[in-house]
């Protein structure tokens, strides 16, 4: 093979999930990834019937210069389809532009200070120095990883400005591609399809024909690309995740660290031994990015953020600004071909609940169970709507019991049985719960608006519980509802923890 610089390094990735799972002993589902700077969860368009279309035809090649998928990115970034390059992801392009520009004897400029580092390795790949001596091209990093902030743009041209973290703040570069800019984004951060690898490249016509000419025939798979359309033809809203960056900002700042103002979907934080903190970090089962005197959060959700915040007070030994999440916790991912639904859980929570798959009424009863059992539960995800909200509702619930099941773990010291009384206008509902481990359901709801009782059924089986209900009313609703409540509430007594010996004569569950 050619020789590269002496100096190349490739790009390394951090510690994988299995191996954090065994260097912090816990399931690989817990460790939670504050380090790649994605999203914590896809897009609810990112389904399997997105795909469907692309599956019955993957023996074909994409073929056809992905004109839709062109046509989409070119409505959403303000430009014609004939700027654009595609690639698999902004890795790719990078990589693309700097052999395109640059080889041997050649001298091409980075930014100054921690930045990305696959510039310095494309550079060196291409077989060209990294410097600012009279630079063939000089890539500029707007908003900049890992520090978050929007830099000057440099005059230098022709110019590579990278804006995979556009979506979350910062002005871009696009009305300069006439000018000898060429802009660069992806579909991994905002649009949550890292996996996917699907970028852009924004040029003038002529820069983009001769990238294109250059580039691979198909970078993109077809399944990608229907992925990548899907996501556009409901972008995404980071108002939410932004609100949440400065919140966990403040949160850490309360700690009394300094985060740095971000443009992106990350903070940067100065510390002073930050290999150490990531190893600290890393034996909780959370993976940041840390470098000798930083380190770099990804901002996920306030779930998952205050988790971070709550153990980095314990390991700076801080008291912690905010709530603690309690023990007995789990996060669970339930993906069929018909829903994709993601659930974190803490058995001693504080009735902090968000249920959010889509299936309107049924998603408020879960809620409703929860609250009134006292869990912490948070309960995302999409399924198959347009079928109605049959697979939604059941998948939901069985999700919750698994969930609960897990969390539960060997049922030690629990009280097992409980029972409530939930009045509810019209409608009476009495609930016994008992958490021995065997599923049964005995239910009798006068009526149904449709699901109620198969849900309550699908909990019992995937919790391994026992559920009686009997409930009366005049409206559906009421019946229903009343119901989950008084599931609630018997099951907020059924998970205290009463002793450390197993609730059973038996000694056995
Ligand atoms: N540019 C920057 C600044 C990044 O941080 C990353 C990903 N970490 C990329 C490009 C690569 O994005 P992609 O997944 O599209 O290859």
């Amino acid at each position: 093979m050619k020789a590269l610089s002496p100096e190349f390094k490739p790009y390394t990735w951090a510690t994988p999930t299995d191996e954090v799972a065994r260097i912090a002993g816990i399931d690989p589902s817990q460790v939670i990834r504050f380090d790649q700077n994605t999203p914590a969860w896809p897009l609810p368009t990112t389904r399997p019937g997105a795909i469907a279309g692309a599956l019955a035809r993957v023996n074909n090649y994409p073929g056809g210069g992905y004109k839709e998928l062109r046509r989409a990115i070119a409505d959403y970034a303000g430009v014609a389809p004939e700027n654009l390059v595609l690639g698999t992801g902004a890795d790719d392009l990078i990589l693309l532009c700097a052999r395109a520009f640059a080889g041997p004897g050649d001298t091409v400029a980075i930014p100054a200070g921690p930045t990305y580092s696959l510039y310095r390795v494309a550079v060196q790949l291409a077989g060209a120095e990294v410097g600012d001596d009279d630079p063939v091209l000089t890539f500029a990093c707007r908003p900049n990883n890992p520090t978050g902030e929007l830099g000057a743009l440099p005059a230098a041209r022709p110019l590579v400005v990278d804006e995979a973290y556009i979506e979350y703040g910062g002005d871009t570069a696009v009305p300069l591609i006439d000018s000898g800019v060429i802009v660069l984004r992806t579909f991994s951060k905002a649009f949550g399809l890292a996996g996917a690898r699907v970028g852009y490249a924004i040029a003038d016509l002529e820069t983009a024909a001769e990238l294109n000419a250059r580039q691979a025939p198909a970078p993109v798979s077809s399944v990608s690309a229907a992925l990548a359309l899907a996501a556009l033809a409901s972008p995404p809203d980071v108002a939410p995740l932004v609100a949440e960056r400065e919140r966990f900002a403040a949160s850490l700042r309360a700690l009394g660290l300094e985060p740095l103002p971000s443009y992106a979907n990350f903070l940067y934080v100065p510390v002073e031994d930050g290999l150490a903190l990531g190893d600290a970090l890393l034996r909780h089962g959370l993976v940041i990015r840390s470098w000798p005197d930083a380190v770099r959060f990804s901002v996920l959700d306030p779930e998952d953020d205050d988790l971070l915040v709550e153990t980095l007070a314990r390991i700076l030994d801080q008291p912690s600004p905010v709530a603690a999440a309690g023990g007995r916790r789990v996060r669970t991912l339930r993906a069929t071909a018909e829903t994709r639904l993601s659930v974190r859980l803490a058995l001693d929570g504080a009735s902090r609940v968000r249920v959010a798959t889509g299936a309107g009424l049924y998603d408020h009863f879960l809620e409703q169970l929860a609250f009134h059992a006292g869990l912490d539960l948070v309960l995302e995800g999409a399924g198959d709507l347009e079928t109605g909200d049959h697979h939604t509702a059941e998948d939901a619930a069985l999700a919750f019991g698994q969930a609960l099941d897990r969390a539960l773990g060997a049922r030690r010291g629990i009280a097992r049985y409980g029972d409530a009384v939930v009045p509810m206008d019209d409608a009476l509902a009495r609930a016994a719960v008992d958490l021995g481990g065997r599923p049964h359901v005995e239910l009798n709801l006068e009526h149904d608006p449709g699901m109620a009782a198969h849900m309550l059924e699908s909990l019992a089986q995937a919790a391994r519980a026992a559920i009686h209900v009997e409930a009366t009313g005049r409206d559906a609703h009421h019946v229903a509802e009343a119901s989950f409540k008084a599931v609630g509430r018997a099951l907020r007594a059924a998970v205290k923890t009463e002793s450390e010996g197993l609730p059973s004569t038996k000694g056995l569950l």
